[in-house]
């Protein structure tokens, strides 16, 4: 990815821990690379085509200047968010932010806090086997796409599936989507468990089928291996109501350990049923 840098941006401004420092103020110093395409504007010469850094540095200095935190952690995070959400094309910002006159009572040149965050692209499976299924799949959709820091990119059809196991229930219906998010992995997880657990309220299930399941089936490439978070999913690869819904979004997506795509995936399962 391309990237623009804004070096050493000066500003005055309140932050600290100290009540003195959002009294008095001090200065403060802002650094950023806003990773984006500039290919287009390099051929067209047209500056809409890019980011404007001189409106990006304005709007960095007023957000600063006009908020106050305890913390330059505090500070960065939500100026990267803000970014993030409001500049369109910015798919990653890199930002430092100095504090050159820290009251520590020692001599150092500066502190800084410097953090790096992004956009990232996520895979969920939906799946429904109990009453109005689809009207559980869509309300998920859109409380995702509600939710801030999330946009959805992608949804799938929905597939009727018959259940495993030969217990008298009813049949699933299944989808996927693709969206974009800020949300780190475990962030996303808890939302999306708030979502299932509205969905399970809204009809006081306390026990059986599931009103809605939501599963996190790839963030990015990452791969993660904790004990209440696997990442990819670790049945995907067997289960023909994710690849199947996901194969119609994201045919050529490859697993970033056994590197199939889900075409070959979905394709696998299928051959073994016919065999
Ligand atoms: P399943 O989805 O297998 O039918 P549940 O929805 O009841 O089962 O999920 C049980 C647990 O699975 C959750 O509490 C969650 O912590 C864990 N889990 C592990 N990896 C994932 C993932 N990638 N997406 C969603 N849940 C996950
Ligand atoms: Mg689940």
């Amino acid at each position: 990815m391309d990237r623009i840098y804004i070096k050493k941006l000066e500003f005055f401004a309140k932050h600290g821990v100290f009540p003195e420092e959002n009294v008095l103020g001090q200065k403060f110093v802002i650094s950023a690379v806003l990773h984006t395409d500039v290919r287009e504007a390099g051929k067209t010469d047209d500056l809409t085509k890019s980011i404007h850094y001189g409106e990006v540095s304005q709007m960095m200095k007023d957000y600063l200047e006009s908020h106050t935190f305890c913390l330059l952690e505090r500070a960065v995070e939500t100026l990267a968010k803000k970014m993030l959400l409001e500049i369109p094309g910015l798919m990653e910002v890199e930002l430092e932010l100095e504090k050159p006159w820290a009251p520590i009572g020692l001599h150092l040149e500066t502190v800084s806090v410097a953090i790096r965050r992004k956009w990232h692209t996520v895979y969920i499976a939906l799946g429904s086997n109990m009453g109005d299924r689809e009207r559980y799949l869509q309300t998920a959709v859109e409380s995702i796409g509600k939710k801030e820091g999330c946009q959805v990119e992608k949804v799938s059809s929905f597939v009727r599936t018959a259940p495993y196991g030969g217990v008298e229930q009813e049949d699933f219906l299944n989808g996927c989507m693709q969206i974009r998010t800020l949300l780190t992995p475990r962030e996303l997880l808890e939302f999306l468990q708030e979502i299932e657990k509205q969905a399970g309220r809204e009809r006081k299930i306390h026990w059986g089928p599931r009103t809605l399941d939501l599963d996190i089936i790839f963030y990015d490439r990452e791969v993660i291996e904790e004990e209440d978070l696997q990442i990819p999913h670790v049945e995907m690869q067997k289960r023909d109501f994710v690849l199947i819904p996901l194969r119609e979004i994201a045919p050529f997506l490859r697993h970033p350990i056994t590197g199939k795509t889900v075409g070959e995936m979905a394709e696998e399962l299928v051959q073994r049923y016919v065999m």
